[in-house]
């Protein structure tokens, strides 16, 4: 068998395509446009990446973007003072604090500071047990890109068995959470997890979230299953360089699965996507509006 790849990046161009049609409505309709605000201590060279590349998509999709970067030793004071006055900015439907954060900074105070409204990451702490609880939240970005991924694979996930490697509060438990809330019968797989291979070759639907590069060979998968990498990891190539792999080996699990995200281009781009998404439904709940459909768990 060969994998049908699901084709992430197109995916997520389709879901900003329909984020921008619902910030055109609410800005020709209601005169309001969606604002995402996305703060950023420090200079890791990573995170300066994110952050360029969402403010660009945030202003690609017809949204405002207010970005605020800070010194490496800003006090927690001070950047608690900024989410405050973000919290109280009534242009701001979203706040994104880019994590890390330097560890002078305690990072769950910081998130829990923001409103849950607003936390467009889905990160704090009301949010986090409005999901476990079936509530609407604020979902967060990369297991609702593999969620979408998923209902659009399969229609309805009901019944299926799904194995999450990784139990990691930003992907592998609200994973799981959305997963139990399609009712999925669901395993969360991690470090010490006896006869791992066994268990992932029971799953109907394996998320690997682990960032171990290749981890996942294709003899652990049920074949037909269907494979969701979230992993991006930096390798080597043989050559002189280095590549994007995912958590899964791509090559032997495509000859098994039925179905499969390629890294990168599967998950990646659906975490942004996910992101604007979010910062629209936040938009309308704060001013009471009906939520855009298909944008939410
Ligand atoms: P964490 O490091 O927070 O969690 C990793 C999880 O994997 C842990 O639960 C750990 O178990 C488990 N694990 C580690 N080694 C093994 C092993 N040998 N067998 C089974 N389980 C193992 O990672 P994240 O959840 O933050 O990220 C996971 C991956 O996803 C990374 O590659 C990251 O870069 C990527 N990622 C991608 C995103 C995207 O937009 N596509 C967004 C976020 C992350 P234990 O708890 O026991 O230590």
């Amino acid at each position: 068998m060969t994998a049908t790849v699901i084709d992430g990046k197109a995916f997520a161009a389709n879901v900003r395509a329909h984020v921008a049609t619902h910030v055109d409505t609410l800005r020709d309709e209601h005169g309001i446009t969606p604002g995402l605000a996305v703060v950023l201590v420090g200079e890791d060279p990573a995170s300066q990446v994110y952050v360029r590349s969402k403010g660009k998509m945030t202003v690609e999709v017809g949204m405002a973007s207010f970005e605020h970067k800070l010194d490496a030793d800003v006090s927690e004071a001070d950047l608690l003072s900024l989410i405050d006055r973000l919290n109280n900015d009534p242009t701001v439907h979203g706040i994104l604090v880019q994590l890390p954060l330097p560890g002078h900074l305690d990072s769950d105070l910081v998130i829990n500071a923001i409103n849950p409204a607003k936390d467009v990451d889905g990160f704090h702490i009301s949010n986090v047990g409005l999901l476990a609880t079936g509530q609407k939240s604020m979902v967060p970005c990369t297991p609702l890109g593999c969620l979408m991924m998923l209902r659009d694979y399969h229609g309805s996930l009901s019944g299926m068995d799904a194995v999450i490697i990784g139990r990691s509060n930003i992907v592998g438990k609200p994973m799981a959470q959305l997963l139990l809330g399609d009712s999925c019968t669901v395993t969360i797989a991690h470090s010490r997890t006896k006869d791992l291979p066994g268990v992932v070759r029971r799953a109907d639907i394996v998320v690997a979230a682990v960032g171990r590069p290749q981890m996942v060979p294709g003899d652990w998968i049920k074949p037909g299953a269907t494979v969701i990498d979230v992993g991006i990891n930096r390798i080597d190539k043989p050559g002189g360089g280095t590549r994007l792999v995912g958590d899964v080996d791509y090559d032997s699990c495509a000859q098994v699965a039925g179905a499969i995200t390629p890294v990168p281009g599967g998950v990646g781009p659906m975490t942004i996507a996910c992101l604007l998404a979010n910062t629209v439904t936040a938009c309308c709940r704060a001013h009471g509006l009906p939520e855009p459909e298909g944008l939410t768990a």
